[in-house]
């Protein structure tokens, strides 16, 4: 922490330091085997990974878009097909689709909880693709190939509206691939099933991401694959490891994608912890909520619907002029991120793709709005105090107006009350 009264976005100091003595102590067992990549440690971890998911397999990575492209590949995405995705999510998400050898298309989200909106979706389905007889898929009108899967993004720590977007994928022969790698432990109410079910848990298969700075990050790379499906984990651990189910019998071309041992040690160890660290995250975004309410609603606070229990990889709140708050904010001393100022779809890595700005008006709405506050588990009531004052000051000396994009004036006070659930 730093000790002259700056705001840092997040903190990865404090918590390995609490850990240091286990953490080392997993570095010291891995030197007396010399059992480097995979092997026991990776195993344990993914056993427990598994059952914190509520699912059946766990297979580690090397990282999250490692975890994205196996799942996709191992799931029956092939060369020339159609993954539907989100513009707002990391790279990370249509590299994956990109390099199973399908094409990325997007769907707009929906304009309060900043995931995939269904409707959307739909809307997609039934008039940008013409049904195919052969395959039983549909066929997008735009890159004249078939839609195979869909990838919701759960982002920021709260899950897309799965229940709709699964009975469209059902209706529509598509494979659902959670990306949550963001979401470590979020949960979702499922009505059809009247429980909730964990991230990772609703889709075919799902793909995590243990960046450092992610909710459960390593002491470097990693990821991994959540599935209830066996034949589809088998083909996970044949993907990371070169296609080979014993040395050197290798029965497809795979990829060099497999965990460390240190890293499956390591995380091991900080998913103990995982649940009472989402539960601090969830306090400091309810401290920020209260503090926010006070404030005459400076700013649009995050939209949890009745569905979602959020785990807040990020504390992200929407105003009109974001470069002017972000700009005081950090005169302050406090940092913020943006998550993501550029939609991919205007991404200039997609510029072959042919889309144009409005072609995703929320999305391109959000990249200009959103703005990401400090948040991690150790963040103070006091730092969450200061965060606060400076956005209403901020608001203030700027004309409040200029902050609450106009459609949701007067709308972030009742949102967290649940008035407004999509
Ligand atoms: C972090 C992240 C990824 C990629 O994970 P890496 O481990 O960095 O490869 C993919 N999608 C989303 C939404 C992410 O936040």
């Amino acid at each position: 922490m730093t000790g002259n009264g700056n705001i840092p976005f997040l903190d990865l100091v404090t918590p390995h330091l609490e850990l240091e003595e286990e953490l080392v102590s997993v570095f010291r067992s891995a030197l007396k085997t010399a059992g480097f990549v995979g092997g026991p440690m990776v195993e344990d971890f993914e056993r427990d990974f598994a059952q914190f998911c509520g699912v059946q397999y766990c297979v580690g990575g090397g990282s999250g878009t490692d975890a994205l492209r196996f799942a996709l590949i191992a799931a029956g995405v092939q060369a020339g097909d159609t993954v539907v995705t989100v513009p707002n999510t990391f790279i990370a998400t249509t590299e994956a689709i990109s390099q199973a050898g399908a094409r990325p298309d997007f769907v707009d989200i929906h304009e309060r909880t900043y995931t995939m909106d269904p409707e959307k979706l739909r809307s997609y389905l039934e008039t940008q693709c013409t049904p195919s007889l052969a395959t039983g898929r549909v066929v997008s009108k735009r890159t004249g190939s078939p839609v195979t899967a869909v990838i919701p993004v759960h982002l920021y720590g709260q899950l897309a509206d799965m229940d709709p977007i699964l009975d469209l994928a059902a209706q529509y022969n598509l494979i659902v691939i959670e990306d949550a790698c963001q979401a470590h432990g979020a949960e979702y109410f499922s009505k059809k099933e009247d429980r909730w079910r964990k991230a990772g848990s609703l889709g075919r298969a799902a793909a995590f991401s243990f960046y450092p700075g992610k909710n459960l990050g390593a002491c470097g790379e990693a990821g991994a694959v959540t599935t209830n499906d066996r034949a589809l984990a088998e083909r996970v651990r044949m993907l990371r490891d070169h296609g080979q189910v014993r040395k050197y019998h290798h029965d497809i071309e795979g990829y060099n994608g497999r965990l460390d041992a240190i890293q499956g040690g390591v995380l091991r160890v900080k998913l103990r912890h995982l649940a009472e660290w989402n539960e601090q995250r969830r306090e400091c975004a309810r401290g920020y909520d209260a503090l926010f309410a006070d404030t005459e609603g400076a700013v649009i606070l995050p939209h949890v619907p009745s569905w979602s229990r959020p785990v807040y990889h990020l504390y992200v709140v929407r105003v009109a002029d974001r470069e002017r708050l972000q700009k005081d904010l950090s005169a302050a001393g406090i940092a913020t991120g943006i998550h993501y100022p550029i939609p991919l779809h205007l991404a200039t890595a997609y510029k072959t793709l042919g889309f144009r700005p409005g072609d995703f008006p929320v999305a391109e709405q959000a990249a200009s709005q959103v703005l990401s506050l400090p948040m991690f588990p150790k963040l103070s009531p006091e730092q969450q105090q200061r965060v606060v004052t400076h956005v209403a000051l901020s608001a203030k000396a700027n004309d409040q107006r200029i902050y609450v994009p106009d459609r949701h004036a007067g709308e972030s006070r009742r949102t967290r009350c649940g008035l407004l659930d999509p």
